[in-house]
């Protein structure tokens, strides 16, 4: 058995400012051939799961491209059509013989003048192995995908994640990569039912909803003739047409059965609607709560500013309130700043340093910090190691901590995967003997600090990643979409 095999990957936030461009892609990964498929083997990527689940069924499998970038903002019209070029011809020369192709997506990126292009790809590709009769395709999907007809009616089968943290990908790369597998092993006819909730969640989600939704999933994939159902929870952070949360149930031959468990599906996703959001904590609050409470560290979690879901990264409302207090023995990890991140590299080691921090891209209630401290460390490019998002590895570029009134500030280049406790500890800074720590990563530290960390608190602060969506950013979302309309009844049809 032949199967071709890619990975597309992007998050667009259509409201940072800035555009994403090849150069992005370039930085985390644009590789071909067996570039791409050695750099995930042996991995707990997405494609490592695949490449594992078909090495098992002795498949030849063949390499189309992996394009991944951090999420980041809009992409521009040249890169997209550079990597669909790209992606086309990779494939057409591998048509002869082939018998399927798989593909990891995540399912939420936005292009200039383009709302759907995970849909524009996927029709590109069935027309192109349509012509040499190759017949089933399948997808993994990210679970903040804001999934549209137009895919889902190019795709044989989706697998969507069901964690978040994203501590699945592995096993849902193995799970699409199976069912393909079987799909052409023994031909069946595949039934499916798509239904698409006029609702937005804020993304980074209480677990308690998840957990339900979770639950429910594990229900209907026991039922007989059901091949496979996923959630999307979307990505709210994009204003376009694709915008909203969604469910999928595949069956064998069986529409009714798909038909009904969708729509008991998103009742009760629907049902929870109000349940996504996060408490959140003032600084001084989360402040408070650590020090009333005694024990370390408590991390502090800026959720609007997650580099991991495209916001800049340069907010500094926690480090001002932390640095203008001198609440010592505190860490804030990872401001986006070049500047002051040279500035520092220039100064050296041992050095006292004025910089203005932050600010840069965020300038909504978020003015720079003035900052006078001392440069502790100077590195580049180590990104701490977590087994979350792999084959997302970025270089970071400069990497500076400069340290006043108690409080270390780890100024970086360029954003990228950090924030967990390793990349503490490569910058030789022991996370366990901090009191507070400020990380960027949205739900990523409920996973990487788990055994480190007395408590994660959710700071609010400005950013590009809000809980709550401000209605005067969205022109081109449908409507009516709950929260922005916060009275609109709905049920499936
Ligand atoms: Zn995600």
């Amino acid at each position: 058995m032949k199967i071709a095999l890619g990975a597309i990957m992007h998050e667009s936030n259509t409201f940072t400012p800035g555009r994403t461009t090849l150069d992005n892609f370039r930085n985390t990964q644009y590789l071909f051939g067996n570039d791409f498929l050695t750099a995930h083997r042996g991995t707990r990527s997405e494609v490592g799961g695949m490449l594992d689940e078909l090495d098992e069924h002795g498949v030849n499998v063949l390499s189309i491209l992996g394009a991944l970038a951090l999420p980041s903002p809009t992409v521009t019209r040249a890169t997209y059509d550079q990597i669909k070029r790209d992606l086309i011809s990779q494939l057409t020369d591998q048509l002869d013989g082939l018998d399927g192709v798989l593909l990891a997506l995540h399912g939420s990126m936005t292009v200039e003048d383009l709302d759907d292009p995970e849909g524009d790809l996927l029709e590109a590709i069935r027309r192109e192995i349509t012509t040499q009769g190759v017949e089933r395709l399948a997808c993994s999907l990210d679970h903040h995908g804001n999934i549209t007809e137009k895919m889902m009616s190019s795709m044989d089968l989706a697998v969507g994640y069901r964690t978040h943290p994203h501590v699945d990908q592995y096993k849902v790369g193995q799970m699409t990569a199976r069912h393909l597998v079987n799909l052409i092993k023994t031909p069946y006819t595949i039934r499916r039912s798509f239904i698409k909730l006029p609702m937005m969640t804020p993304a980074e989600n209480r677990s308690e909803p998840i957990h339900a939704l979770r639950a429910e999933l594990e229900a209907i994939d026991r039922q007989t003739n059901v091949v496979t159902s996923s959630f999307f929870v979307g990505y709210p952070w994009a204003d376009t047409s694709a915008q909203g949360t969604s469910v999928m149930v595949y069956t064998r031959n069986d529409q009714a059965g798909a038909d009904k468990l969708a729509r008991q599906l998103s009742e009760k996703m629907w049902s929870l609607r109000d349940q996504f959001r996060f408490p959140m904590y003032t600084p001084a609050e989360a402040v408070h709560i650590g020090n009333e409470h005694g024990g370390g560290p408590y991390v502090l979690n800026e959720l609007a500013d997650c580099t991991l879901g495209g916001a800049s990264g340069d907010v500094v409302s926690t480090a001002r309130y932390l640095y203008e207090n001198s609440i010592v023995n505190s860490v804030v990890v990872g401001v986006v700043d070049p500047e002051a991140a040279a500035t520092a590299t220039q100064a050296g080691v041992g050095q006292t340093v004025q910089v203005t921090i932050g600010g840069n891209i965020c300038k909504k209630n978020n003015p720079p910090l003035e900052f006078e401290g001392v440069v502790r460390t100077l590195n580049r490019d180590v990104s701490g190691h977590t087994e979350i998002h792999a084959g997302y590895e970025t270089a970071v570029g400069k990497i500076a901590v400069v340290s006043g009134r108690g409080v270390q500030i780890i100024l970086i280049e360029r954003a990228g995967k950090f924030g967990g406790p390793t990349f503490l500890e490569d910058l030789g800074i022991d996370p366990q003997k901090k009191k507070f720590i400020v990380v960027k990563e949205g739900l990523n530290p409920l996973e990487t600090y788990k055994d480190v960390a007395e408590r994660i608190l959710m700071v609010d602060s400005p950013g590009f990643d809000p809980q709550i969506p401000v209605p005067e950013d969205y022109t081109r979302i449908p409507r009516p979409m709950y929260p922005l309309d916060p009275d609109v009844s709905w049920s499936p049809r």
